[in-house]
């Protein structure tokens, strides 16, 4: 039966795993060839790929086999949707990340970007810094390349911070937005592996749809935000401009008007390394 070929840990399990820890990171297509080759590979009874509702429910309960094997490690997959589009379906990815938050230094939280040198992560952190200070939180790539000369942990060229630039995007840490213009953005995989990271050094709007929340809900950090009683969403929360909020009869636009307050310590500029 398939639901004990999802639920019981075993080879597709095994396979799956190893693809998301490669990855890192993956969404749409990506994620159902690597879960149907898994699942192949086990050779669990036939289940119907082409079923969209047969195929996400068994990858979501094989990923929550997976994560209570995962959870005495400090890891888990978990979902992460791009907050640029309203559309949930193709912009939906899952992300390997580490829970393991303890001590959650700053130092601690890029440690789960392996493939980079000490310099490239401090390269990344003024990065961040600069993209999270922004209103729109994003910053032309010109302006990110001349961050390299605040690296202190060696001399930074620019054709050095060109090419940590791209490993980040092609890592999946930041994304060029697709209108072309260049701007350099957080991606999914960032925003869920570095959350603690993100709320412990700015100050990040919760979006008021997500479930839960109320306020208290889910991180949100390119809000769409009501211009009549401030509240913030996700892009893809809303329907359309009108404000969800009940007791609202405002429109939503993107993050205008929007205050952007410096909200990191500057104890942990002197953490270079
Ligand atoms: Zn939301
Ligand atoms: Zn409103």
């Amino acid at each position: 039966m398939v639901e004990v070929t999802v639920s019981t840990y075993g080879d597709l399990h095994r396979v799956f795993l190893q693809g998301m820890m490669s990855r890192g990171i993956a969404g749409g297509k990506d994620i159902k060839e690597l879960f149907q080759t898994a699942y192949e590979q086990s050779q669990g009874p036939e289940l119907d790929f082409e079923n969209k509702d047969i195929y996400v429910k068994a990858l979501v309960d094989t990923i929550k086999t997976i994560n209570k094997e995962l959870d005495s490690l400090g890891m888990a997959i978990v979902k992460a949707i791009d907050e640029d589009y309203a559309m949930r379906g193709q912009h939906t990815y899952y992300v390997l990340v580490n829970r393991d938050d303890h001590d959650v230094g700053e130092k601690l939280a890029f440690k789960a970007m392996p493939d980079f040198a000490p310099f490239e992560l401090e390269y990344t952190r003024h990065l961040v810094d600069h993209i999270m200070d922004e209103e729109e939180r994003q910053i032309e790539a010109i302006s990110a390349l001349h961050l390299a000369k605040l690296v202190k942990a060696k001399k930074m060229k620019q054709s050095e911070g060109e090419a940590t630039l791209d490993k980040l995007v092609a890592k999946k840490w930041l994304k060029r937005n697709e209108d072309g213009n260049g701007f350099i953005r957080l991606a999914p995989r960032f925003i869920a592996e570095m959350g603690d990271f993100l709320d412990r050094r700015y100050r990040i709007e919760k979006c008021y749809m997500c479930p839960g929340a109320r306020g208290s809900g889910k991180r949100v950090i390119r809000p769409v935000v009501c211009s009549d009683c401030g509240q913030h969403y996700h892009r893809y929360c809303i329907k359309s401009d009108a404000c969800p909020n009940k007791k609202c009869r405002g429109k939503v636009q993107d993050g205008a008007g929007r205050k952007r307050r410096h909200a990191r310590s500057d104890s942990e500029e002197e953490d270079s390394n």
